[in-house]
């Protein structure tokens, strides 16, 4: 972005309204933190930029759940529960949810949704919590009543500019967008050689079942391998993930890389960046498309039928806060006193032209880590929790514990979290009674990691 400037006229904004929650972004770790702090009785604002809820998962085209699963000792287990639970129900009825299916070298389970009724189940998981929901809005700023405390968040919409006041504030924006702007610290890996890839989406439709034969995902795989191999193909990306979704007509395909003209990831946060990056997203998705087509069985007469309205992006900013969750954390299957949920996702560290996966160590081991509250709960800025991918974490440790179902549990928490904030004589999110946090969190069905 051009570093020129130009001087805009002061002006008087007007106030949206003053809530008592205001959360900025739908996604899995926003919409469970809007529900819990609508339904602890306090009222709610989620402020999003797209026109529905789900984050990566409906706008980055994921279709995919991972991380509600863990494998512990040696056992497939759900291990996300609370508020995530009546979510899946909600999907089930819809009939939209896949059975569990075993990914990653089967080393673990993920499960598949249709993205449509996604979009249905969270509106009505907001809307029976009490939140109210502004879409179409984007958060742009903010304004802090002293050093350390948002008074409101800025927004921008059809309806002009507006200021949403707030007691308490939640970042779900994925890029950490309120945190920086409020001043508390963050990170960001360098674009070459760190900070992980994203991908543009799509899903391919008619694909004639029995001519595509038994485990057709394996052959797709395997066919881009040879000609990679046989050099008479480059894909951007090794180790492809195309699946069928639900009804087996319909398949996912998850296998682009997007990158700078040097090489590095595109950075999510820059806006000539995500638009090289949909470019070339689209173009990827068409080159890959056009070899499955003509070279996989039952593939022939089949057709792109939906790009992603967006660039799936895995990571920008993490904030720097009171723990950050890291790599070794993940692989040792770490506890915290504490606790409010776990991670059973293995490392899944999209670099230069692959994915590689790291998975706990030891035999046979319990296969998640508990996630820390402190990693929720950023410095400086008192009034604020910050939750998804963008929560405190180092590179390693987001390449793992950024996937749904942690992001869920950490939302979870963090609306649970802002209530008891509200009790207290100044609010403070860092300063609950965590124990108080955890038994309520218990209480409402979350499993925070006791008892194997
Ligand atoms: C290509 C790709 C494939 C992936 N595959 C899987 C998978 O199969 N399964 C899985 O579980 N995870 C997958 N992931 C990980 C996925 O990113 C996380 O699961 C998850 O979506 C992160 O949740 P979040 O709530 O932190 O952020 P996001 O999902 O990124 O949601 C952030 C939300 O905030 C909104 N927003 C952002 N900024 C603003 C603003 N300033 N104002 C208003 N709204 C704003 C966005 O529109 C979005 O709705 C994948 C990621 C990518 C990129």
């Amino acid at each position: 972005m051009s570093v020129r400037t130009l001087t805009e006229p002061a002006r008087n904004t007007p106030i949206y309204g003053e809530f008592d929650v205001v959360v900025v972004g739908g996604g899995p770790a926003g919409l469970m933190a809007a529900a819990a702090a609508g339904r602890a009785g306090r009222s709610v604002l989620l402020i999003e930029r797209y026109g529905f809820l789900g984050g990566a998962g409906t706008a980055g085209g994921l279709s995919t759940f991972c991380g509600l699963h863990a494998k512990v000792h040696g056992e497939h287990r759900r291990v996300i529960h609370g508020i995530a639970d009546e979510l899946l129900e909600r999907l089930e009825k819809l009939d939209a949810l896949n059975k569990p299916h075993l990914t990653i070298n089967d080393g673990i389970l993920a499960q598949a949704f249709d993205i449509s009724s996604y979009k249905i189940a969270a509106d009505e998981l907001l809307t029976s919590s009490g939140v109210r929901i502004l879409f179409h809005a984007m958060a742009v700023g903010v304004v802090m009543a002293d050093e350390d405390t948002i008074e409101a968040v800025l927004i921008e919409s059809k309806s002009g500019r507006a200021a949403v006041r707030g007691r308490m504030f939640i970042d779900g924006s994925g890029d950490g967008d309120v945190a920086a702007w409020a001043g508390a610290p963050f990170e960001k890996s360098p674009p070459v050689d760190g900070m992980l890839y994203p991908s543009l989406m799509f899903r391919i439709n008619g694909v004639d079942v029995e001519a595509a034969g038994p485990a057709p995902w394996k052959t797709v795989e395997r066919l881009m391998n040879e000609a990679e191999a046989a050099g008479t193909h480059h894909f951007p990306r090794k180790k492809p993930i195309v699946r069928p979704q639900r009804n087996p007509l319909e398949w996912r395909a998850n296998l682009t890389q997007l990158s700078t003209p040097d090489g590095g990831a595109i950075d999510g946060t820059d806006v000539d960046q995500l638009t090289r990056g949909e470019l070339q997203g689209r173009a990827q998705a068409l080159d890959a498309f056009e070899f499955i087509r003509d070279r996989t069985p039952g593939f022939r007469e089949s057709y792109i039928v939906d790009i992603a309205p967006q660039i799936g992006i895995r990571e920008t900013r993490r904030i720097v806060g009171r723990y950050q969750l890291s790599e070794d954390d993940v692989l040792d299957c770490a506890d915290f006193p504490d606790a409010i949920g776990v991670n059973g996702w293995p490392i899944e560290a999209h670099v230069a032209g692959t994915v590689e996966f790291r998975w706990q160590r030891g035999e046979n081991p319990r296969g998640f880590n508990q996630m820390p509250f402190r990693m929720i709960v950023p410095d400086r800025v008192r009034n604020l929790y910050v939750v998804g991918r963008c929560a405190s974490m180092t590179h390693g440790g987001q390449s793992s514990a950024r996937v749904t179902g942690p992001c869920f549990a950490m939302g979870e928490a963090a609306g649970t979290a802002s209530d008891l904030a509200l009790s207290l004589d100044t609010v403070s999110g860092g300063d609950i009674d965590v124990s108080a946090l955890q038994q309520r969190l218990e209480r409402n069905g979350a499993y925070l990691g006791g008892q194997v």
